[in-house]
């Protein structure tokens, strides 16, 4: 019998445990625990992660609103981190290689809908930090197929979000259609600060909405390139080609809809949102359009760190250790930070 081939760099091989955060149930915070460090089965990358973003959706699977986590979980999936070990029959990366693990960790690649090009729909799909651990700790396993090469230009701190806000963001972005000049988003956090930056770069003339009265965001959105920024409840000054909600509001779907010109489109960003409250048909009259945005295909992943590379995209993060995960998604629980929330783990 020969061995797999395997590829392992001299740190990890006295390595036997790591330290990460663990969820064991919805509405408990997260524990530090030490955890047998896992290894890569065939086609996957053991990873030594450097800094892993936070992501509302982290906070929709701790408060229960994603029902079926795994548990005890690490969440985590905006992972920047370098190849430690590679499991048998992973070639892709070579050892010290740095990537990114997203949000979307594997598909089935035979269900209807990825058979059809549309694997973030995928009937089987496997979420990274929600059905395997993610990257609240020192390493992480991934299917390297559907990790992500990241340009040389973003730290290991300002490319994670790119991997979540950045990634969930383009799509959303792109769903808004190619007639936009007038682009309004709805919630300037994560992923909008980079979707401003994009939008911008491409022309677009954003206005932003927010909680009311948070005038630290809007003055954030002015300086990420907004050309205007206001409460969530008031109208746009001009009727707006599309809107992108970002925030996990329902009644933002009303707002948006009202400030959206015929032919219009609105975009839900997020995986979970509120209800939405009833509204006349005459706000989604004369072909207003209203929609939402799932999961992220690799197509979008390749498209937008390409893109974002270009720019360049500015993402401002806010580190925490991750020892202190739990106050990291309090601060986006509350809306305090400006920019993203970043986990600091293995810095080089
Ligand atoms: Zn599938
Ligand atoms: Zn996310």
């Amino acid at each position: 019998m020969t061995s797999p081939r395997r590829c392992r760099s001299r740190e990890e091989v006295d390595l036997k445990t790591m330290q990460a955060m663990l969820l064991d149930a919805p509405h408990t915070a997260l524990r530090p625990a030490e955890l047998p460090i896992p290894e890569p089965g065939p086609g996957q990358v053991l990873v030594r992660v450097r800094t892993c973003g936070v992501c509302h959706t982290d906070l929709h699977i701790l408060d229960g609103e994603l029902t079926e986590p795994k548990l005890p979980l690490i969440p985590g999936h905006q992972i920047v981190g370098t190849v430690a070990v590679c499991g048998p029959g992973a070639a892709r990366y070579r050892p010290g290689t740095r990537i990114g693990i997203p949000w979307l960790g594997g598909t089935d690649g035979t269900c209807p809908a990825c058979l059809r090009g549309q694997e973030n729909l995928c009937d089987h799909p496997t979420f990274t930090g929600y059905q395997v651990d993610g990257g609240f700790a020192e390493y992480a396993l991934a299917d390297e197929r559907f990790c992500f090469p990241l340009p040389e230009a973003f730290s290991d701190a300002a490319a994670a979000p790119l991997l979540c806000a950045g990634l969930i963001g383009y799509r959303t972005y792109r769903m808004a259609g190619e007639a936009v000049n007038r682009l309004g988003i709805y919630g300037f956090g994560a992923a909008a600060h980079i979707v401003a930056q994009l939008a911008r770069y491409e022309g677009k003339r954003v206005f932003a909405f927010t909680r009311p009265g948070d005038s630290a965001a809007q003055e954030f959105a002015l300086q990420k390139g907004a050309v205007w920024a206001g409460d969530s409840s008031l109208s746009p000054p001009e009727p707006l080609d599309a809107a992108l909600i970002f925030a996990p509001v329902g009644s933002l779907v009303v707002n948006a809809l009202q400030g959206v010109r015929k032919g219009g489109t609105v975009v839900c960003g997020g995986i979970h949102m509120s209800d939405i409250p009833s509204f006349p048909y005459a706000l989604l009259w004369e072909e207003r359009v209203l929609r939402s945005v799932a999961n992220l295909t690799r197509r979008d992943g390749e498209e937008f760190l390409a893109l974002a590379g270009r720019i360049p995209v500015h993402t401002d993060v806010t580190l925490f250790p991750l020892a202190r995960a739990n106050e990291a998604l309090e601060a986006l629980r509350r809306g305090t930070l400006t920019g993203a929330a970043v986990l600091s783990i293995s810095p080089d």
